[in-house]
C-alpha cells in the first residue's frame, strides 16, 4: 500500500532521484543539441567560404585568360590535391556548355536543376539532394557581366559524415548520461534522507514501544535536516519531561492525599460508633468540613505546584508595578498583622519599579511569604517588604525577626509538604514555600532565603 512508511519512502526517494536525473539528462541533451546546432551552422559556414573563394579564384583566373586559363588553374588544384572533388561548370551566354569537369561518381546528383539556377552578379546557392543518400551538392553559381554562367559546387558528404557521427556518439553520451545519472540520483538521494529516515525511524520507535528516551541520531553537519532532528531531540526531552513531572505529581498527590482522607475517615467512623452521642456526632462534622476543606487548599496547591514545575501553568504576563503588589498584600494581612501584635510594613518602592509577570501568582507569592512570617514572629515583632532593581530584574524582599530557621532546615524547607519542628503548632500544609519557588521559577527567577534561629528570616524572589 502507497501510504506505509516504507513505500513513502521508497517512493519519495525514487519520485526525487528520477526528477534529478531528468533534470541532469535535459541538461545534458539541451548542451548537446545546442552544440550539434551550432557545429552544422559552422560546418556549412567553412564549406561556403571556401566555395566561394574557389568561385571568385576561377572567374578571375578566367576574365585574365580564358578558359586555357581557367583549366590551367583547376589542373593546377587538381594535382596539388586541393579541391579535387569539385563540381566547376561555365556555360556561355547561349546556354552552351563552355566548361564542365565533375569527379566521375557523383552520379547520384541530378545535375539538369543546375540550369534553373538563375544567378546574377552577386553569387547565388543552390544545394541539389543526393538520390542515394543524405549528403547534397552545394552549389555557387554567378553571371559574369558577359552573360557567362559560373558555378562552382562541392558535395556535403564529408559534412554530413561528420554529423551523422556526432549524432550517434551523442546518443551514446545521452544514454550514459541516463544510466549514470540515474544510479547517482538514486545514490544521492539515498544519501541525503539519511536523516529523514533516521527522524522516521526514531518517531516510530517511540510510537510503537513507548520509550520515550529514543532521539534522533546527530551528524553535526549543521544543515537544515540536521536542524530539524536537533529540535526533535529537544522537543522529545521536553515531553519526557514533562510525562515525569506529570508522574510524579499524580504520585504526590496520591500519596499526600492519603494521610488527610485516612483522617477524614478516622473521624466519621468514630463518629459512626457512637451514634447516640448528637455532640460528638456534630463535632465530628464540624471537623470533617475542616479536613476536606484542608484537602482541597492541598488539591489546588499540589496541582499548582506541579503545574509551575512542569511548565504548563499559563501566566498572564503584564508590566505589574511593584508598590500595587506591596499595597495590594499590606490590605490582605494589615489585619491579621495587627490582631497578632506584629508590625506589617512595606518600604517606599519607587514608582518606576514594575515587573513583567503575572499579577495574581505574584499576589499568591507574596501572601505565602507574608503569611509565614507573621506565623513565624512572635507578638511584638516586626514584617516588611522591600524591593530592589537587581541587573535587569527585580528581588522581592520579605523580611522579619521571627523564630528564624534551623540551618539543617534551610535546604529542605522548599520541599513539598515538609514542614519545620517549630511549626509544628502553627497550621499549614507544608506546600506554601514550594509554591513560592515554583511560580518563581515559572516566571524564569527563583526564590532563596537567609535566616538564623532566633534572629528572624528574609525571603528573596528574584524575577527577570
Ligand atoms: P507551612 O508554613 O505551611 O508549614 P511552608 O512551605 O510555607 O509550609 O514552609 C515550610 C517550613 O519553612 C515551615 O514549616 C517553617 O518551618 C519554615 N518557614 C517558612 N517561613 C518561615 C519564616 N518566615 N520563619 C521561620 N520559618 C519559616
Amino acid at each position: 500500500m502507497s501510504s506505509s512508511p516504507e513505500s513513502f519512502r521508497l517512493t519519495l526517494g525514487l519520485r526525487l532521484a528520477a526528477w534529478y536525473a531528468a533534470l541532469f539528462t535535459a541538461g545534458a541533451v539541451l548542451l548537446l543539441a545546442v552544440t550539434y546546432a551550432l557545429l552544422t551552422a559552422s560546418l556549412r559556414q567553412r564549406d561556403h567560404d571556401t566555395i566561394s573563394a574557389l568561385l571568385e579564384r576561377y572567374v578571375s583566373e578566367y576574365a585574365r585568360g580564358g578558359l586555357p586559363r581557367l583549366n590551367e588553374a583547376i589542373e593546377a588544384d587538381r594535382l596539388a590535391g586541393r579541391h579535387g572533388r569539385m563540381l566547376v561548370r561555365v556555360v556561355g551566354r547561349r546556354a552552351e556548355a563552355l566548361f564542365y569537369t565533375l569527379p566521375s561518381d557523383w552520379s547520384e546528383f541530378d545535375l539538369t536543376d543546375l540550369d534553373r539556377v538563375t544567378a546574377e552578379r552577386a553569387a547565388a546557392w543552390s544545394s541539389i539532394p543526393s538520390r542515394r543518400g543524405p549528403a547534397a551538392l552545394d552549389v555557387a553559381s554567378v553571371r559574369l557581366g558577359d552573360g557567362t554562367l559560373f558555378q562552382v559546387g562541392r558535395s556535403t558528404e564529408n559534412r554530413t559524415e561528420l554529423l551523422i557521427h556526432f549524432r550517434a556518439v551523442s546518443l551514446f553520451v545521452v544514454a550514459s548520461i541516463v544510466l549514470l545519472g540515474g544510479a547517482g540520483a538514486t545514490a544521492l538521494t539515498w544519501r541525503g534522507l539519511r536523516p529523514v529516515r533516521a527522524l522516521a525511524e526514531t518517531v516510530r520507535r517511540i510510537v510503537t514501544t513507548g520509550d520515550l528516551s529514543a532521539r534522533v541520531a546527530h551528524h553535526q553537519r549543521g544543515d537544515a535536516l540536521d536542524d530539524l532532528g536537533a529540535q526533535v531531540n529537544v522537543m522529545l526531552d521536553r515531553i519526557e519531561a514533562l510525562i515525569a513531572g506529570m508522574r510524579g505529581a499524580l504520585d504526590n498527590v496520591a500519596h499526600d492525599l492519603r494521610t488527610p482522607m485516612t483522617r477524614l475517615r478516622g473521624i466519621a467512623e468514630t463518629a459512626l460508633s457512637r451514634p447516640d452521642d448528637a455532640a460528638a456526632l456534630r463535632d465530628a462534622l464540624a471537623l470533617c468540613v475542616d479536613e476536606s476543606d484542608r484537602v482541597t487548599g492541598m488539591l489546588e496547591a499540589l496541582m499548582d505546584i506541579s503545574e509551575a514545575e512542569t511548565g504548563t501553568m499559563a501566566l498572564q504576563r503584564e508590566p505589574v508595578r511593584v508598590a500595587d503588589l506591596f499595597q495590594d498584600t499590606l490590605e490582605l494581612y494589615l489585619d491579621v498583622a495587627e490582631e497578632k501584635g506584629i508590625a506589617l510594613a512595606a518600604d517606599p518602592v519607587a514608582a518606576s519599579l514594575v515587573v513583567d509577570a503575572d499579577r495574581s501568582r505574584l499576589r499568591q507569592v507574596l501572601s505565602n511569604l507574608v503569611d509565614n512570617a507573621i506565623k513565624y514572629t512572635a507578638p511584638g515583632g516586626r514584617v516588611t517588604l522591600s524591593a530592589v532593581r537587581a541587573g535587569a530584574g527585580v528581588e522581592l524582599t520579605v523580611r522579619d525577626n521571627g523564630v528564624g530557621i534551623a540551618p539543617e532546615d534551610l535546604p529542605r524547607i522548599w520541599d513539598r509538604l515538609y514542614r519545620g519542628d517549630t511549626s509544628r503548632h502553627e497550621r499549614g500544609l507544608g506546600l506554601g514555600l514550594s509554591l513560592v519557588r515554583a511560580i518563581a521559577r515559572a516566571h524564569g527567577g527563583d526564590a532563596r532565603v537567609e535566616s538564623r534561629p532566633g534572629e528572624g528570616a528574609a525571603f528573596t524572589v528574584a524575577l527577570p
